[in-house]
């Protein structure tokens, strides 16, 4: 089961610059390639506000 609604990802848009964002490979997030952000998905509703987005990890230091 996915994480979230494939049709809420079609809505969904980044609050910075609007582009459409794309699920993260973990499925944790909500990433905007423009803005290199990722926002995070909370109890699966992604939290889509400015500040609640995340700069997406830039090399392999992020570890899990
Ligand atoms: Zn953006």
């Amino acid at each position: 089961m996915p994480p979230i609604e494939s049709w809420l990802l079609e809505v969904l848009a980044c609050p910075r610059c609007h582009e459409k964002v794309a699920l993260t490979a973990g499925g944790d997030g909500l990433r905007c390639a423009r803005c290199r952000v990722v926002y995070p998905i909370e109890d699966g509703i992604p939290q889509m506000l400015p500040e609640s987005g995340r700069p997406e990890a830039g090399g392999t230091k992020d570890a899990q």
